[in-house]
């Protein structure tokens, strides 16, 4: 279908968008906006106009159409700019974007860096095959809207934005395609996530004589131990099992000789498309009632810190199966991340989530994505596009 150089050019655009992409570190730190320019420039290379919507002194989100003759129902590519931090024991620098093998010859290379899988090695595949779509001059009957979101790995704040932004201004939709790293994989649904932080109050007090204070450290205890006893109720699911529940951080106290008057838990709950995390609040209040009936000193306070749906994508839709045939996938599976796609679920279209590179790489040292990867990735983005909208 394609010659060879023009295979080869292909590759060498996705994989050089790619590690320019990862040398601009849109950690929350440094926020996204260098990202959303590269590839501003990158699609404005082929007459492609993006609007870059910015906001702080480094958040962006990307967002560009492509008009059509609008016959056919459009498709939404949802992504994310920012990146995890890098953490340690990496081999390669995190921020490089080092190729390792002969990224251009006949064995294949490898791109090394933090966002090279979650998810720039997505973002860098979909924007080549958008780009070479609108460079071959193929006439398109539904639009093709490019996103890509600020702060999906902190609070999903680009998402919320753009949906209370722009969700109006958008076409009727086909479907919404997340090039998450999947390997491939055609994924429908995932578990949502409730971060709760749970404190514990006490009464200061010199610790000479702690019975003048009220430990919040020792309240803390026992309420460890009554999670150890509490099981969230759920239905295990067919494709995601069930709800999981872990206590991830823990801080309390200032000095060694003042009775702690706070103590604070951090934790995380994988939950299903069914359960409502109101009432997994509402159990943490029981808890809390229980505990101050046998003590009446005992105080506590829950508040969510962040809440992130389940996604739920029905499978046997004709989206999704046209979708499977395209990129020649022969059923749909769950994955044990979250991603965006739950804020677009409201836009009423099916979302996929579909990509290059393999998940469990993902916020680890020396992350790295296949260059053949990438390639593949424009080639399967090309085909929904070709499916959908011509
Ligand atoms: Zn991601």
């Amino acid at each position: 279908m394609y010659n060879h150089s023009a295979m080869k050019s292909s590759r060498r655009l996705t994989s050089e968008l790619l590690r320019k992409l990862i040398q601009v570190e849109t950690t929350a730190q440094r926020g996204e906006l260098a990202a959303a320019e590269i590839i501003s420039d990158e699609l404005g290379r082929s007459g492609i106009d993006c609007r870059i919507d910015s906001w702080g002194s480094n958040r962006a989100n990307l967002i560009t159409q492509i008009k059509s003759g609008g016959r056919k129902s459009g498709l939404l590519f949802v992504c994310h700019l920012d990146v995890v931090a890098a953490g340690e024991g990496w081999r390669h620098p995190a921020f490089a974007g080092v190729v390792l093998g002969t990224p251009y010859g006949e064995s294949e290379g490898k791109i090394y860096g933090r966002g090279s899988v979650d998810m720039k090695g997505g973002i860098a595949a979909a924007a080549t095959a958008i780009k070479e779509i609108v460079d071959s001059g193929v006439r398109l009957e539904g639009d093709i809207v490019f996103f890509a979101a600020a702060g999906e790995e902190t609070d999903s704040c680009g998402a919320r934005r753009f949906i209370s932004n722009f969700s109006k201004k958008l076409p009727k939709l086909a479907g919404v395609v997340i090039p998450e790293p999947t390997d491939f994989e055609v994924v429908t649904a995932h578990r949502g996530m409730l971060w709760l932080e749970v404190k514990t109050e006490g009464r200061a007090a010199h610790s000479s004589t702690p019975e003048l204070g009220v430990n919040a450290i020792a309240s803390m205890k026992i309420l460890l131990d009554e999670l150890d006893n509490y099981r969230i109720r759920f239905q295990p699911h067919k494709l995601l099992g069930g709800c999981s529940i872990s206590v991830n951080t823990i801080a309390g106290g200032k000095e060694i000789n003042v009775v702690p008057d706070e103590c604070s838990i951090g934790i995380d709950i994988r939950t299903l498309p069914e359960q409502q995390s109101q009432e997994i609040v509402s159990d943490f209040e029981e808890i809390f009632a229980k505990l101050k009936q046998k003590n009446s000193q005992f105080e506590a306070s829950v508040s969510v810190m962040r809440e992130v749906g389940a996604l739920e994508t029905d499978s046997s839709c004709d989206f999704v199966k046209d979708f499977c045939s395209a990129v020649e996938a022969g059923e749909t599976k769950a994955v044990g991340f979250t991603t965006d796609g739950p804020h677009f679920a409201p836009l009423g279209a099916p979302v996929v989530i579909f990509g290059p590179g393999k998940p469990q790489l993902a916020h680890k040292p020396d992350e790295y994505i296949d260059i053949a990867d990438l390639e593949k990735a424009v080639e399967y983005y090309k085909n929904i596009i070709l499916k959908f909208l011509v």
